[in-house]
């Protein structure tokens, strides 16, 4: 990083160059400037999409104080920012364009400590990455529920819910928070959220999204019991039993130790794992047996410990988001996948530069109510995450009309159900309501409070009480399927 005096000089450069941002002198210390390799490592973000927005710097604080003054100057000096935590928001929210005003990204990266707090929590600055915090809780008797991408960020990840292979078991990510450290917008208060202080923000905070109302600076998460043994299997299924795999998933009713993740691959290939966590009734058995039968090859292996099980996984099944390849993205939460509902999805054709995979939900996570949390869908039994990548303008416009296409087509079967805040995408109407349900009008209180729209410059389009209005959907022909 520069020191100061370097960084002072590299101010002089960015005046010719990008333009002295109102903050860039008081957080120069901490900051790293266009030109210098830090500065480059620091703007990369998972979708390459946005690999031209560019900061006019980026702040790189050290400690909760540091993102006080990051925050405090930002707000008396009205320049826009943003907070980035494992930057893989598919719509670059955790960059910012800031070449001509000055706008900066805060980059937690400095900030990723992680300890365990007593036998049974775990507390992780928000800085962290979901393998920095498997690298420390492997080490004990308990699991936590995290991401399945071990580069995903804790902190965007787990303020919009947080679906893991043990969610089914244990709830979402944030149905584990214990307490969190926010500092508000104009970074004068550091502000404690549990069950019972600011109990608003601990409500909002778990499932609102990043970016809302204020900086998270650190989560402690509960600990949850590990199993003897793990039972993990992988098949594709092809042809005909595809469809008929499709509904048989549908109807199952799985015991919540089991977890499915499944992708229809280009070929309209089925790629599906299953993780078991040991304890399964008679019932779920028969059903994974089911889909052996229909498979055209499948492995199944038993793993002592749930992080040989993960590791196994990731890296050795094709990982079902993409990255480092720019990509455009759309998903839907699906009520089931009734036969109707595998019909359509057999008949997608899906190119060679997209596929659809698919999150298992249900089990415990719906156990809580729609209120419970920000998290509004507790009753999705599946999320449907589709990714086409791009290398041209053709390719991408080409790609979006396809997704385009058939989500137009599954919404119209009356099978979705709302969109996850954690995958979203920029034309989604009603974005209000298919996020958060009737969760919006509390959120949109809670906003007034921490955040109002009338003060600093902490809002995006996606933000609460924004008055986003997606772009138009073009009409067109539906291409064959
Ligand atoms: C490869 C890949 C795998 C994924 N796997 C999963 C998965 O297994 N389960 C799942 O549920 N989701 C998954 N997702 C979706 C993921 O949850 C979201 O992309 C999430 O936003 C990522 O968090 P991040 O910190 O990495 O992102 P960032 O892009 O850094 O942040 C996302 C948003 O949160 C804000 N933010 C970041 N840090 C803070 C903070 N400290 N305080 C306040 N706001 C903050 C940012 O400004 C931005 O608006 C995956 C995404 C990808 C690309």
């Amino acid at each position: 990083m520069a020191t100061f005096l370097v960084a002072l000089g590299a101010v002089t450069l960015i005046s010719t160059a990008y333009g002295i941002g109102p903050c860039v002198e008081e957080l120069a210390d901490i900051s790293v400037f266009p030109g210098e390799s830090l500065y480059d490592n620091s703007t990369v973000v998972n979708n390459p999409a946005f690999a031209d927005v560019l900061p006019a710097f980026v702040a790189l604080p050290t400690t909760v104080e540091d993102v006080q003054r990051c925050l405090a100057c930002a707000y008396q000096k009205s320049v826009p920012f943003t907070v980035k935590g494992g930057g893989h928001s598919a719509i670059g929210m955790s960059t910012i364009e800031g070449r001509e005003n000055g706008a900066f990204v805060i980059y937690l990266s400095q900030m990723k400590s992680v300890e365990i707090a007593n036998k049974f929590l775990v507390k992780v600055q928000a800085g962290a990455r979901w393998e920095d915090v498997y690298d420390i809780v492997r080490e004990t008797d308990y699991l936590v529920v995290g991401g399945i991408c071990p580069s995903v960020g804790v902190a965007g990840y787990t303020l919009g819910g947080g679906f893991s292979f043990i969610s089914r078991k244990y709830g979402l990510a944030i149905d584990t928070v214990h307490s969190m450290t926010m500092i508000t917008v104009d970074g004068s208060q550091v502000v404690s959220v549990t069950k019972t202080t600011n109990a608003d923000l601990f409500w909002a905070l778990r499932g609102g999204g990043g970016g809302n109302f204020g900086v998270v600076v650190d989560f402690t998460f509960k600990l949850e019991p590990s199993f003897p043994s793990y039972e993990y299997g992988d098949m594709i299924i092809k042809d005909d039993n595809v469809e008929k795999a499709l509904s048989a998933i549908g109807s199952m009713d799985l015991d919540q130790e089991v977890y499915l993740d499944f992708s229809i691959a280009p070929g309209n290939e089925l790629h599906l794992a299953y993780v078991n966590l040991g304890h399964i009734s008679r019932a779920t058995g028969l059903k994974i047996s089911i889909l052996k039968e229909l498979a055209w090859k499948h492995n199944d292996r038993k793993f002592n410990t749930y992080w040989e099980l993960w590791k196994h996984h990731t890296t050795n099944v094709e990982y079902s988001r993409v990255e480092n390849i720019p990509i455009t993205v759309r998903a839907t939460f699906l009520k089931t996948i009734s036969p109707s509902m595998a019909r359509i999805l057999v008949e997608l054709s899906v190119p060679a530069n997209c596929f659809h995979s698919f999150i298992h939900l249900g089990g415990t996570i719906a156990d809580y109510e729609h209120k419970y949390t920000a998290f509004f869908h507790r009753t999705a039994n599946f999320e449907i995450y589709s990714t086409c990548s791009y290398s041209n303008d053709s390719e991408r416009q080409e790609s979006e009309r396809y997704l385009l296409d058939i989500y137009s087509i599954m919404e119209r079967s009356g099978e979705t159900g709302g969109n996850y805040v954690n995958d979203p995408f920029l034309d989604l109407k009603n974005w209000q309501t298919m996020y958060y349900g009737y969760n919006y009008d509390r959120l949109l209180e809670i906003q007034k409070k921490w955040n109002p729209l009338d003060k600093g410059t902490y809002h995006y389009p996606l933000s609460i009480g924004s008055d986003y209005k997606p772009p138009m959907r073009r009409k067109h022909e539906h291409s064959e399927l």
